[in-house]
């Protein structure tokens, strides 16, 4: 049965914030606890009073490490020692790479075949197996299933899945431990896992902070998607914000969105441009098309800040260098 098949019969139990917490223990001392940074500059170009949370700065550039280590953390001894298995455009598989190593268990990975040529190198100098597929005609989940199938491996998704979801909630977490009570959050979304599990750290820990996900504009898939009530799937978008060419919102998380999210905006790439620049020049930050996409909000106005107390989470910082530098070159 292929995943999508398997998602309409089975009834499926939604994380919750003991997942977080849970989460939050088994990655303690692994996991960086990374820096809520501050700019004065960011703050009087929006009114507002923003934090970053620096994802990019955590092992492997971003903040998949999070939910990928917690994900293999939770399975049984067996499950490890037979293997993982994941499809990812990048960080996702770079976050599985990793934390199998670190917990000796074997991976295989599916990756496109056209997936940044710095994403593919790092997840298999991890010491990971990689496959590749076309994600303009391939569908991955199929692929992921039957591979599964056939060598006794654990599928861990990158976004459809609590214990990956759990643990990209402790980020939001440790924000607003470090932070305090905020206004707004802000929140990249591309299949919702990092979203969902925000969710559900803020609407535990800061019942009125208002949170917002936010994707490239060519991709809406998710708003289009709140709007209507149910998962839309889209053709998969083309923007630069690779981390967030997701086609669809996933079971576990469409319904976690949809009941906490406060709205969910679109910034276009052009904007995250303007963000990659802002963060290498006034921050000295390496922040990735997709890391930029909360910020972005801010800055553009697509979710009002002015006055209020505002985390965003820049999500990661894995890009190749050519790419960035043709990037924070633009317009200067
Ligand atoms: C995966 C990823 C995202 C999107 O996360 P989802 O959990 O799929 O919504 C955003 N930014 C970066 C850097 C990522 O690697």
């Amino acid at each position: 049965m292929t995943a999508a098949a398997r998602s309409l019969t089975d009834s499926i139990a939604l994380p919750s914030y003991a997942d977080v917490e849970a989460a939050a223990q088994r990655i303690a001392g692994v996991a960086h606890r990374t820096p809520a940074l501050t700019s004065r500059t960011a703050n009087e170009r929006t009114g507002a009073n923003l934090v970053f949370k620096a994802e990019n700065l955590q092992r492997m550039g971003a903040f998949k490490f999070r939910g990928g280590y917690n994900a293999i953390a939770a399975l049984t001894p067996e499950q490890r020692r037979a293997g993982v298995l994941t499809y990812s455009s990048g960080n996702h598989a770079q976050a599985i790479a990793y934390a199998s190593k670190l917990l000796g268990a074997p991976a295989t990975i599916i990756m496109p075949l056209d997936a940044p040529a710095a994403k593919v190198a790092a997840t298999k100098g991890y010491g990971a197996e990689v496959v590749t597929y076309d994600r303009y005609t391939q569908d991955r989940l199929e692929l992921g299933d039957r591979l599964a199938a056939e060598r006794g491996l654990t599928l861990i998704p990158p976004y459809d899945h609590p214990q990956v979801i759990a643990g990209q909630g402790t980020a939001t977490k440790e924000l607003i431990e470090e932070a305090g009570e905020l206004d707004v959050l802000l929140v990249c979304l591309g299949g919702g896992g990092l979203l969902a599990g925000a969710l559900l750290a803020a609407k535990a820990l800061n019942p009125g902070c208002k949170v917002y996900g936010v994707e490239p504009e060519a991709g809406n898939d998710g708003q289009q998607s709140l709007r209507k009530g149910e998962i839309v799937k889209i053709d998969v978008p083309k923007t630069i914000a690779d981390g967030a060419q997701t086609a669809f919102l996933g079971n576990y998380t469409f319904p976690i969105i949809r009941d906490l999210v406060e709205d969910i905006v679109t910034v276009p790439d052009a904007a995250l441009v303007a963000a990659m620049r802002f963060f290498a020049e006034r921050m000295k930050l390496v922040v990735e098309p997709t890391g930029c996409l909360a910020a972005a909000a801010a800055f553009t106005g697509a979710v009002p800040v002015e006055g209020k107390r505002v985390g965003v989470i820049l999500s990661g910082g894995n890009v190749d260098l050519a790419s960035f530098a043709r990037f924070v070159g633009e317009g200067s």
